[in-house]
């Protein structure tokens, strides 16, 4: 892929589309060095830090969350997206993944084994990796909890993405 990117790049255009193509790459496979280098760490709950997570073992919490009925419209619109399609964006991923494991406190795994169970472009170290770094256990230096409502203002503003996925946007 990174050799493709190259040689289009050479042959008609290096742009911004070009150079995030290329980033995003990288973090593939930074993640895929990342399982190697943690092995069994990537799937315990205090995470490659040795954090303590919060790790409620709440089921029916869980479940409305895997079924798309917590009640936040932009969550909900995309657990449903994620049952009907098997794909989700990485925005979409990182603010399920922030509900799950540090809004409502529930086990960050029981979370990466269900995108494990439902993902087409399912991957071990990008699935776990990612959400140890969202459940604050991983390798990030920041620490951070996504505003779910913010995050649904600033990227679906006009509600066209819940409404899609029959989430009431409550505008
Ligand atoms: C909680 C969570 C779980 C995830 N689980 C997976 C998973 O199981 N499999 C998976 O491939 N990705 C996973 N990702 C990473 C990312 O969400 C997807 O790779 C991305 O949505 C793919 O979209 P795209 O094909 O449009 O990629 P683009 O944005 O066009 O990027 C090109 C390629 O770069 C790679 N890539 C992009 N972002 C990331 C990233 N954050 N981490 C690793 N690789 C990345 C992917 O191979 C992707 O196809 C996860 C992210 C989060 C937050």
């Amino acid at each position: 892929m990174a050799a493709e990117i190259r040689r289009y790049e050479a042959e008609r255009v290096a742009n911004d589309s070009t150079y995030w193509m290329f980033f995003e790459l990288l973090w593939r496979d930074y993640f895929h060095f990342w399982v190697r280098r943690w092995q069994g760490r990537a799937f315990k709950a205090s995470g490659v830090l040795g954090r303590t997570p919060c790790g409620a073992q709440d089921r029916e919490a869980f479940l409305r969350w895997c079924q798309g009925s917590t009640g936040e419209p932009f969550i909900d619109a995309s657990m449903r997206e994620l049952s009907a399609t098997g794909q989700l964006s990485n925005r979409a991923r990182q603010n399920v993944a922030s509900w799950l494991a540090r809004s409502e406190g529930i086990d960050w795994r029981w979370g990466a084994a269900w995108f494990e169970s439902q993902l087409i472009d399912f991957d071990v170290g990008p699935n776990w990796g990612n959400w140890q770094y969202v459940a604050g256990v991983g390798n990030d230096p920041r620490n951070r909890i996504f505003d779910v409502r913010a995050q649904a203002q600033r990227y679906d503003e006009d509600g066209a993405y819940r409404a899609r996925w029959g989430a009431a946007t409550g505008a």
